[in-house]
C-alpha cells in the first residue's frame, strides 16, 4: 500500500511504525514510481559501490561511495559524520573511516543533507555502531524517525533511526572547536538542510558549504499538488536564502560531477584547492536553477488549470 503523502499524517504514522529492524543489504520498500527504473538502479547499484576515502581539506574527509557522499569531520573531541548514504553502504563508510585511521566509536554526531534514502538510509545502523547522536532539521527529523520519505518524490523508505536533537533554521552543531550552521533550505525535502562551516587549511580559511538539495525531484507537481500546496513558495524562498552564501568549496551529496578529474589532486594536497569555486559560479548556478524551477512551475500551472 502506498504511504500517505500528507505531512500531517507522518507524526501519527511514526508512532505506529516505531523503529524498524535493520535488514542487512536492505533494498526493500516500495518506490513511488517518480524515480525512473534506470535512476533507481543507479542509486542502488553503481552509486553505492565502494570508493577510496581521502582527505578533502582541513579536518574534512570523503568516506562515501562512488556517487553517494558521506563526509567525516574530525575534531579532538570526537567526530561528526555527515550523511550515511544508502542502507547497504554501511560497510563502505565504516571501512573508509577505519582505513583513514579513525575509530567508529569516536563518532559523536550524525547529521544529514536531507531525508532521502540515499543520504539517511544508513543512519540507523551507523547510530547503533557508533552510539552517536543523530541531529536533523524539523520535518526531516520526523522522516528519519519514521523511516519514511515525506518529500514530494516519496522515493523510498529506510530503516528508522532515533533523532536525539531536532534542529531549527540557523541552529549550530559544535564539537571540539568545529561549528557547523544548519540552514533550512526546504523544497527537495521539507527539512532539507544546507550546512555551512569555516575550515582552516594550510593557514587559509575556507567557507565550506554542504548543499541540502534545492528543488523537488522531477515528477510530482510543484503547483497544484494537494499534498504539497506550498512547495513552490518554499523552494523559491530557499533560492533566496542560498543567494546569501558565498562558498569557497561545495561538498555535494552526489559528488561524481564535482570531483571528476580532481580526486588525485585532492589526495596529493594540491593548492589552490581543486574544488575551489570560480567567483560568480554559485550565483550563476542559482540563477539558472531558479529559472528552470520557474519554468517547471509554469508548466505545472498550465497542467492543473481547468480549461
Ligand atoms: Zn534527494
Amino acid at each position: 500500500m502506498r504511504r500517505l503523502a500528507s505531512v500531517v499524517s507522518v507524526a501519527a504514522v511514526a508512532i505506529v511504525v516505531g523503529v524498524s529492524a535493520q535488514t542487512p543489504g536492505y533494498l526493500g520498500g516500495e518506490t513511488s514510481g517518480f524515480v525512473g527504473a534506470e535512476q533507481d538502479a543507479a542509486i542502488k547499484g553503481p552509486y553505492s559501490e565502494p570508493a577510496e576515502p581521502f582527505k578533502i581539506l582541513g579536518n574534512i574527509y570523503y568516506v562515501g561511495a562512488q556517487n553517494i557522499s558521506s563526509y567525516l569531520i574530525t575534531t579532538p573531541e570526537g567526530h561528526i559524520l555527515f550523511d550515511t548514504g544508502m542502507p547497504q553502504m554501511h560497510d563502505v563508510v565504516r571501512t573508509n573511516i577505519e582505513t583513514l585511521g579513525f575509530q567508529l566509536s569516536d563518532i559523536e554526531i550524525i547529521i544529514s543533507s536531507h531525508a532521502h534514502v540515499d543520504h539517511v538510509g544508513g543512519h540507523a545502523e551507523m547510530q547503533r555502531a557508533t552510539g552517536a547522536s543523530i541531529m536533523a532539521m524539523g520535518l526531516d527529523a520526523q522522516a528519519i524517525e519514521s523511516g519514511m520519505d515525506i518529500s514530494p518524490v516519496q522515493y523510498h523508505d529506510w530503516p528508522a533511526a532515533p533523532v536525539a536533537r531536532v534542529l531549527e533554521d540557523g541552529d549550530t552543531v559544535s564539537l571540539g572547536g568545529t561549528t557547523l550552521r544548519a540552514m533550512l533550505t526546504a523544497g527537495h525535502t521539507p527539512g532539507a538542510t544546507t550546512w555551512v562551516t569555516n575550515v582552516e587549511d594550510g593557514g587559509r580559511f575556507y567557507n565550506v558549504v554542504f548543499p541540502g538539495g534545492r528543488t523537488p525531484n522531477g515528477g510530482p507537481l510543484v503547483v497544484g499538488n494537494p499534498d504539497f500546496p506550498d512547495v513552490a513558495e518554499i523552494t523559491l524562498e530557499t533560492f533566496s536564502k542560498l543567494r546569501l552564501l558565498n562558498p569557497d568549496i561545495l561538498l555535494p551529496g552526489h559528488p561524481q560531477g564535482a570531483f571528476e578529474g580532481k580526486i588525485d589532486a585532492m589526495k596529493a594536497g594540491v593548492r589552490p584547492h581543486p574544488l575551489l569555486e570560480t567567483p560568480g559560479d554559485w550565483a550563476r548556478g542559482l540563477e539558472a536553477g531558479e529559472a528552470n524551477f520557474r519554468r517547471r512551475m509554469e508548466a505545472d500551472r498550465a497542467k492543473t488549470q481547468t480549461p
